[in-house]
């Protein structure tokens, strides 16, 4: 075995798949930009800055609203051991692989979960949760995935937050593929916990978790009867290291660069406007819809709630799903996504996220997949 080593150099791939997306050139410019301290005067400007950046993705004045330092996962779990305290009743909605992450979060803060099942690939039936909710009148919160990564449907947020709070409850919302990519509209939603993670339509590096917490939410945390087990996601630590105006106290070294990333890829979305990023995502995803049906492949999910930066399609049969992916990546330097747990081996995902949201990538992968298919 060798032992010399020398630098990595990544291939130059395409990232259509279930993120991470391709990363914007100037987002990774600004990575590559020299690091400072993270009390730097100067680094606390950019966090103010990022803080109202992602107030306006989130489409919200929610204070506390800022970058968690990890990936989507980390901002989930935030969210859940903030809020949910043990005996604590969570209806969590699941029509993927997500939901039932959810789930596990609030049983290990020791609530208890409610689950309303829907089959993977259909939206959550508001009946269901309403149903849900007559037969639990104790539940505090309502969660459920916005943009479900593993099927490719899109929730209707807005009816499900305004079903949950009709029954006075939290709501907690799953954002990490949404963000950037389709509608979403915290305050007017009223959502009072959600999360996201920068890989996806934002087209940022992963590991950072942008979140935002409502004044109920807030309230909730600080009226808890016990101290939040993490001590690293303790809302409470955190707000005192990015929280405003205050003098910051040390919590954790902020992942420096990467917030240079986040917030330059947060520029790139203000500069082209929110509603235009999610026409853009709409309108690629019609134009890939176009090339795939051309080529004989069917979408697993309705058109009515179809989420279009993740385009769920069914494997032919007597097509090779890991041999057609190899070839895509070997030949055509194109990472598409695989099928997830029920759907493994029957679909593939291909994504139109943030900046891989482009008519030149719908072209190439349309063209790839016309090739390797022959
Ligand atoms: C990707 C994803 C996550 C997890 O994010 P990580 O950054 O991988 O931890 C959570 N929820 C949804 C809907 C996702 O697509």
């Amino acid at each position: 075995m060798s032992t010399t080593f020398s630098s990595f150099i990544p291939p130059n791939r395409i990232l259509m798949g279930p993120g991470p997306s391709d990363v914007y050139p100037q987002v990774l410019q600004a990575l590559a930009r020299p690091t400072i301290g993270h009390l730097d005067p100067k680094f606390v400007e950019l966090m103010d800055e990022v803080k109202v950046l992602l107030q306006y993705a989130f489409q919200t004045k929610n204070a506390l609203t800022m970058p968690i330092s990890a990936p989507g996962s980390a901002g989930m779990e935030a969210v859940f051991v903030n809020l949910i305290e043990p005996g604590d009743k969570v209806i969590v909605c699941q029509n993927g692989v997500f939901g039932g992450r959810m789930q596990q979060n609030v049983e290990r803060s020791g609530g208890v979960a409610i689950t309303v099942q829907d089959e993977w690939g259909t939206q959550t039936d508001l009946n269901k949760l309403k149903e849900a909710l007559d037969a639990n009148p104790d539940t505090k919160a309502v969660a459920f995935v916005h943009a479900e990564t593993s099927t490719g449907v899109l929730n209707d947020a807005q009816a499900l937050c305004q079903l949950a709070k009709e029954y006075g409850c939290l709501t907690i919302v799953d954002a990490v593929t949404s963000l950037g990519g389709s509608e979403l509209k915290v305050d007017k939603w009223q959502i009072d916990a959600i999360y996201s993670g920068t890989q996806k339509c934002l087209s940022c590096v992963p590991g950072l978790s942008p979140v935002s917490f409502s004044e109920l939410a807030i309230e909730a945390i600080k009226a808890r009867k016990s101290p939040v087990q993490s001590w690293f996601l303790d809302m409470d630590l955190v707000m005192g290291y990015w929280g405003k105006g205050a003098k910051r106290a040390y919590h954790h070294t902020a992942p420096v660069n990467s917030l240079y990333a986040l917030h330059e890829s947060l520029l790139i979305l203000q500069q082209e406007g929110l509603e235009q990023s999610w026409a853009r995502h709409q309108t690629n995803h019609l134009c890939l819809k176009a090339g795939l049906e051309n080529l004989g492949l069917e979408f697993a999910v309705d058109e009515k709630y179809r989420l279009p930066q993740l385009n769920t399609v069914r494997i032919p049969e007597h097509v090779d799903d890991a041999e057609v992916r190899t070839k895509l990546l070997n030949n055509y330097n194109l990472e598409i996504g695989a099928g997830l747990g029920a759907l493994a081996g029957k679909v593939w995902r291909i994504g139109l996220m943030g900046c891989a949201s482009s008519q030149k990538n719908v072209d190439y992968c349309v063209n790839a997949l016309t090739e390797v298919l022959k």
